[in-house]
């Protein structure tokens, strides 16, 4: 944690292989950022440039492509140093500029007013940016995530706030990503900061246990491969599994803290080649070991929300104890890892459970494809599958934001947010005054639709406008919802009419 990786480490620890193209291409963003930072210091003494390396080692990790590795290893320079976005894009392009640009808006936000208000606001920005390209989002994850690792170097008032704000923000953001490793990793880092005696009683609670389990886990680890071997299913890895400190406190607190009754403490993971593996090798286990009545989970069939996909079952294991398994393949795995970051891996192949959820903006300047802007209907679609039961993760995602906007795009991606029943001529006093002033129709995914239609969440809005000079009727102000496009009409009927009168 404290020793600096070099450039070669990040390559080393790249899930998705760089080519020696893209190894040359990172060099020279590399010693770019190196120069660009030279004299910087972090808060713990060492160069600024480390900050980097660890981000973009970060990113590596979790298998993300050449051009977000660049602007991992850029994202502090506009901010922090003379060098302008320009010179980034003339340099490495227009692709990692737009990322860059996107982190270095992202890092603008301040904390102000009531923490309530800061939180949405903090919150808009991240899903604003997470329609523009979710690429933008992971990096400053990781980026968050490298300096909660190095919190301690900051003054103690300071620590709580970004701690709280990492919790909040930041941990379910992972979480709603599907990127269980920076989400739990940030939950722990957050928890020591903000619940020290309760962190120091769950590490005590769970390395006394631990202790002894480990052991029993690589007894259990082999005795499952055999038996699976033996049935002729291959097995890719099967490995135990301990829970982040965070959420076994969370589960402790539910039992009295009493650690023999939470049974997924230890999981064996099982990863088989195929979807119809899992359902045999889950076979094989059953037949071996008795499974718990209403334990056996088929999130295959059934993924969750986020889009984990797995089987679960618990069963009276060897040596009369019981244990949770989780069997998947290894697209699964990495998925349920790496969440939506997987994506670059699987790019080239078929992956169900990301499609759709999302769009990326290849560059500035390219059409974004209407259909894949469906990630904001996905997420009120969640929220209905959701429903009630789970609190915590509604909570977690506060997505109670969406109750009272929405956000729809113009043709050419760029989001404008409404607030609800909002109509397109709000959208295009939105845009400008003068293309709602010259506003004659609207079409809504393509669809010619009436000025009084009421937009829905992830649409495309086009405006269309006549190139003459025209004044906006007088029957929109009983349809628009905004009060900017009220106080525009109204002023510009106000200013005609003083010009017929002249
Ligand atoms: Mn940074």
């Amino acid at each position: 944690m404290t020793s600096t990786p070099t450039l070669q480490d990040v390559f080393a620890a790249a899930q998705n292989p760089l080519s020696a193209a893209d190894q040359k291409f990172l060099t020279e963003v590399f010693s770019f950022a190196e120069n660009a930072h030279r004299g910087q210091k972090r808060k713990s003494g060492e160069a600024y440039i480390t900050h980097c390396l660890h981000v973009a080692k970060i990113l590596a990790e979790i298998g993300m492509d050449q051009k977000t590795l660049a602007a991992g290893l850029l994202h502090d320079v506009p901010e922090d140093t003379e060098i302008t976005l320009v010179e980034i894009e003339k340099k490495f392009g227009a692709e990692v500029a737009y990322l860059v640009d996107g982190i270095t808006k992202l890092g603008k936000i301040k904390l102000r007013g009531s923490q309530e208000e800061y939180f949405l606001e903090n919150l808009r920005k991240m899903f604003l940016a997470m329609a523009q390209d979710i690429r933008v989002v992971i990096i400053k994850l990781a980026d968050r995530l490298h300096n909660m690792r190095t919190l301690e170097a900051l003054p103690p008032e300071k620590r709580e706030r970004i701690a709280r704000e990492t919790i909040e923000i930041y941990a379910s953001i992972a979480n709603r990503l599907g990127i269980g490793e920076i989400k739990g990793e940030l939950e722990d880092l957050c928890f020591h900061y903000l619940d020290p005696i309760h962190y120091t009683e769950t590490k005590k609670i769970e390395e006394a246990y631990l202790h002894e389990g480990k052991e029993y886990m690589s007894r259990v680890v082999k005795l499952f491969r055999d038996v699976l071997e033996r049935e002729k299913i291959t097995t890719l890895d099967v490995s135990g599994r301990t829970k982040h400190l965070f959420r076994l406190y969370k589960k402790l607190k539910r039992h009295d803290m009493d650690i023999t009754r939470i049974y997924d403490l230890i999981a064996i993971r099982i990863i088989v080649p195929e979807i119809a593996d899992c359902y045999e090798a889950l076979g094989i286990i059953h037949r071996e070991y008795r499974p718990m009545v209403g334990r056996i989970k088929d999130y295959i069939s059934l993924p969750k929300p986020n889009g984990y996909q797995s089987l679960h079952t618990t069963v009276f294991g060897p040596e009369g104890r019981i244990l949770e398994i989780q069997i998947r393949t290894q697209k699964m795995h990495d998925e349920a890892e790496y969440g939506i970051a997987a994506h670059w891996m699987y790019t080239e192949r078929e992956r169900p459970s990301w499609r759709n959820i999302f769009f990326r903006r290849k560059s500035s300047s390219s059409f974004t494809p209407p259909k894949e802007l469906t990630w904001v209907k996905q997420l009120k679609e969640w929220q209905k599958e959701i429903g009630r039961d789970d609190k915590e993760f509604m909570e977690g995602l506060k997505i109670e934001f969406f109750k009272n906007h929405i956000f729809a795009f113009t043709p050419k991606g760029d989001i404008i947010e409404l607030p609800e029943e909002a109509t397109p001529i709000d959208f295009a006093y939105a845009i400008h005054s003068e293309i709602g002033n010259r506003a004659t129709g609207a079409k809504a995914d393509g669809k010619m639709v009436p000025l009084d239609y009421k937009v829905e969440n992830g649409q495309v809005i086009e405006i269309l406008a006549t190139k003459e000079r025209k004044k906006p009727s007088r029957d929109w102000l009983s349809f628009v919802k905004t009060s900017s496009a009220k106080s525009h009409i109204k002023r510009e009927l106000r200013h005609n009419e003083f010009k017929i009168k002249e």
